[in-house]
Parts: structure tokens; sequence; C-alpha cells
């Protein structure tokens, strides 16, 4: 490629950010760059020089050389995932930092809204529903988009290995989530709900399928890593086929067991949230078999120290571990597998790496939790700490450490809220269920078209 032609590739490319920004609504979430008429005619001149004048006035983050007026040239900042942390954190960065080159690197353009999963087996929620193509919001974002997987780092961090081919870059957010520890005998005789819409859509029609018997429904942990649990949707999933199924008639025929190898399953929530929880399934006749370590699985039930459960079909979430390629970054790890943080969210080991959401593990209370929300916050503090390192100012951003979590029954909602202050419950109630449908139509309005 010869430089006059890269130049023009250039031209082509800064041109088509520059028509990008113009057509971004103006509401305050952006920051318009300030262009003249010169500034333009220098772009089709050379970009690069037109670049150098592209001047953002209202933003916070600047990247200069501190001995020049003129900004650098913008950097490449790669993120990794196209979920919850990885999308906030391109519309955090683009709200600060409106030239910079963002990559994003995900197997596909797409956002799943796994909250919502809870909703396949009743039927309130199809996979479509939850699906959404990311092509508008990366388009909207000036987002460069690199279907791929990371499968490890090199130079410290400024280049990532995927399976297609390497990528460098000035500063790197990982956002790859976690992944199931599969390890117990016989897991394949039980569903995930978790793993995504295909597994809710078989939990969808097996219990269609069935006309009696009983349903065990169980989560796991990290033994390494107490924090790497979900156990809120299993809760969710247990109301909501109790609710269904008193809907259908078929209660009486299909008998529920909640287990858990905790005497008080769902502590994390808080000691309040243990005993509601707890209540409910007694009110809803749910039997339960708890305080007894998981031995395995089988097609006759649950093996358990404390005994077997029948069952005609077991529901299990497992524990978290951190993504399978960590291991090939080079990087310290947590007990758990999962990348090493502090509180600005700035990974152990390397420069200008960070990590947020599910991926990370971060200091603070062991209660905190891998949730949307606690990923959504970590990606904001990341992303602005991520743009003061590039700028050459020190990081401050910490992240707020909350729980906010409803346990929907399918017509009803459990609110609990945590902090470093409190801990609250609040009772069931139809308020909570709708708050719940709100606040997935609200997230989802971002990326549909
Ligand atoms: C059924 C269910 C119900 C839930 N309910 C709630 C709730 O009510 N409230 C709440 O706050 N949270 C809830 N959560 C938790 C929440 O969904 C997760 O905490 C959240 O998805 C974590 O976001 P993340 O961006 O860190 O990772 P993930 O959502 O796991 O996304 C990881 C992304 O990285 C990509 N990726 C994976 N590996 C690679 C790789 N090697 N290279 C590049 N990309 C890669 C994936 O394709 C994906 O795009 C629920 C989760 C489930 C499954």
């Amino acid at each position: 490629m010869t430089i006059m032609s890269a130049m023009r590739d250039e031209t082509v490319i800064t041109a088509q950010r520059f028509r990008h920004f113009r057509t971004i609504r103006s509401n305050q979430q952006y920051c318009k760059p300030t262009v003249t008429p010169a500034h333009a005619n220098l772009m089709e001149e050379n970009s690069i020089v037109a670049r150098l004048l592209l001047r953002n006035e209202n933003c916070n983050f600047q990247i200069q050389n501190a001995s020049m007026s003129a900004p650098l040239p913008s950097p490449h900042i790669v993120i990794l995932g196209a979920s919850f942390a990885a999308l906030t954190a391109v519309r955090e960065l683009r709200k600060h930092a409106p030239q910079a080159r963002i990559s994003l690197i995900a197997p596909k353009a797409e956002f799943f809204y796994l909250p919502s999963l809870i909703w396949i087996p009743s039927g309130l929620r199809s996979g479509a529903d939850l699906t959404l193509p990311l092509d508008r919001f990366l388009h909207d974002h000036g987002v460069q988009f690199i279907a791929g997987r990371a499968t490890g780092l090199k130079d410290g961090g400024r280049t990532v290995e995927t399976d297609a081919g390497e990528i460098k870059n000035d500063a790197l957010l990982i956002a790859t989530g976690s992944r199931f520890i599969k390890k117990l005998p016989g897991i394949e005789h039980a569903l995930t709900l978790c793993e995504g819409i295909a597994s809710a859509e078989a939990i969808r029609d097996r219990v269609n399928a069935m006309t009696s018997g009983r349903i065990a429904i169980g989560f796991g942990g990290n033994p390494n890593e107490p924090a790497a649990m979900r156990g809120g949707p299993m809760f969710e999933l247990l109301f909501g086929l109790d609710t269904m199924l008193r809907q259908q008639g078929m209660r009486d025929r299909i008998e529920l067991t909640f287990f858990n190898a905790a005497a008080e399953p769902g502590k994390r929530l808080g000691e309040k949230a243990v005993s509601g929880l707890l209540a409910e399934m007694a009110r809803r006749r749910i039997d339960t078999h708890l305080g007894h370590k998981l031995l395995g699985f089988s097609d006759k039930g649950v093996d358990t120290e404390g005994g077997h459960i029948n069952a005609d079909l077991i529901l299990f979430m497992p524990g978290l571990a951190g993504p399978a390629w960590a291991a090939d970054t080079g990087l310290p790890l947590s007990p758990g597998g999962f990348f090493k943080a502090d509180e600005f969210c700035r990974v152990d080991g390397a420069e200008k790496v960070f990590v947020a959401g599910d991926a990370g593990s971060f200091p603070g209370p062991d209660w905190m939790p891998k949730q949307a929300h606690m990923a959504d916050l970590q990606a904001k503090a990341a992303a602005k700490n991520l743009l003061s390192t590039l700028a050459g100012k020190p990081v401050s951003h910490r992240f707020k450490i909350e729980l906010i979590c409803i346990v929907d029954t399918l017509d009803q909602g459990i609110m609990v809220y945590r902090d470093l202050k409190r801990s609250i419950l609040l009772p069931s109630s139809r308020l909570f269920h709708w708050a719940k449908r709100f606040f997935e139509g609200h997230y989802l309005k971002i990326f549909r078209h």
C-alpha cells in the first residue's frame, strides 16, 4: 500500500466518522466536535492534519501531547465482549471521547438480554424478543466491529490474540463475562437456564411435555471464590414455574424441590432475603433439600451427601469461573480464575488494561454481585479511568457497590437491595414484576432499530 493510498483510506475513514458525528442526535448524551467548513475542506485533503484540528470543546477528556497544544492522533481503544459491560463502556467512552477510535471484538454483533431468560419457560418471552442485532448501535457510536474471540494477550496487553488474528491497541477493556464450572458428575443430566436461549427453550419444552413428576431446581458455587455464583435467576425460575403450573392447573401433579449445598441459600442477598425466600417456598409448598454437599446428577435425580432427590427434570446453575481464555493471558488471576482488578478496574500486572463485569474479580464485600447492574457501574468507571490513563492523568473513578435484584415470580416480584450500609427486602408485589418489565424495555430501547 502506498503512502498516498494509505492517506486516502485514512481520509475516507475520518470523513465517515465526521459524517457520523454530524448525524448523532445532539441530546447532551454525546459531545459534538466543533468542525468549521475550513476543517471539513482540510479533511478532504489530509485527514491526519484535519484530525489534529478537530476540537471538542465540551468534553472532559482530550488526548493531548503535554508539549503541544494540538491533540495527538486518536488512540485505538479495544473492547472485548458485546454485552452489558462492553456496550456500557462504548457509550461512556463516546460520551467523553468522541474522536477515539474504538474497536469491539466479540463472536457476534448481537446483544442478548440475559435477565429475561427466566420468562422463556413460561412463554412470556421468546428468544427473538431478547436477541438484538447491534449494527445500528455500533454504527451510531462509530465503533468498528471485529468478529472473533480473544484467545490471549501479548506485549503486556498491547496486542490481543484472537481467532481472527492479532489486534493492536493503545488501551484495552476486557468484558468477556464468566463461564460455568461444569465438573459435577452427570452434569449432562441437568439443564442450565443461563447458558442462553437454546437452554431456556429446552426447559420450556421439557416442562410443557411433563404430565406429572418432580422438577429439582438448585444452584452451585465456586469453592475457590465464594462471590462467583448466581442464585437469583434460579429463585426466579422456581417461583415462576410454580406460578405457571398453578395457572395451568398442573401444580398438584408436578412437585417442585429446591436444593442447595448451603443451609441458608441466597445469604449474599442479605439475612432478610434468606428468610423471606424460604418463607415464600414454604407458602408455595415447595420442598427443600438444604445444607448437603452435591455429589452429582443422574437420569434418576440429584445425589447429595444428605440423600437422593428423585427428579424427572433437573434445572441447575453451576458456580462461575473466570473466562477460559484468561489462563492464556499470562496475567495473575484470582483464585476463581477471574481477571484481578483494583477499585479503579485496572487489571493487575498490566498497563492500560481494564476489566468490567463478570470477567473481573474486584476488591469489596463478599456479597458483591456478578450482575448486569454491577457490570454497568464497573464499565462506566473503567471507561473514565481508561481515558484518564490515556491522557496521562491519575485514575480517580471508583464504582458504587450495590445489589439490586427483583426476584420475579411471573406475576409479582420481591425486591432485594443491598449496599455497604443497608440490606432491604420489600415483600412480593405486582409493582416489582412490572418494574422488571419496564426496565427490560427501557434497556432494550437503546439497541432497537
Ligand atoms: C437468567 C439470568 C438472569 C439474570 N438476571 C439478572 C438480573 O435480574 N439483574 C442483573 O443485574 N443481572 C442479572 N443477570 C446477570 C447478568 O446477566 C450478568 O451479570 C451480565 O450479563 C454480565 O455482563 P458482562 O458484560 O460482564 O458479561 P456477559 O453478559 O457474560 O457477556 C460477555 C460477552 O463477551 C463475549 N465473549 C465471551 N468470550 C469472548 C472472547 N473470548 N472474546 C470476545 N468476546 C467474548 C460474549 O459473546 C458476550 O458478548 C442474570 C443472568 C442470567 C443468565
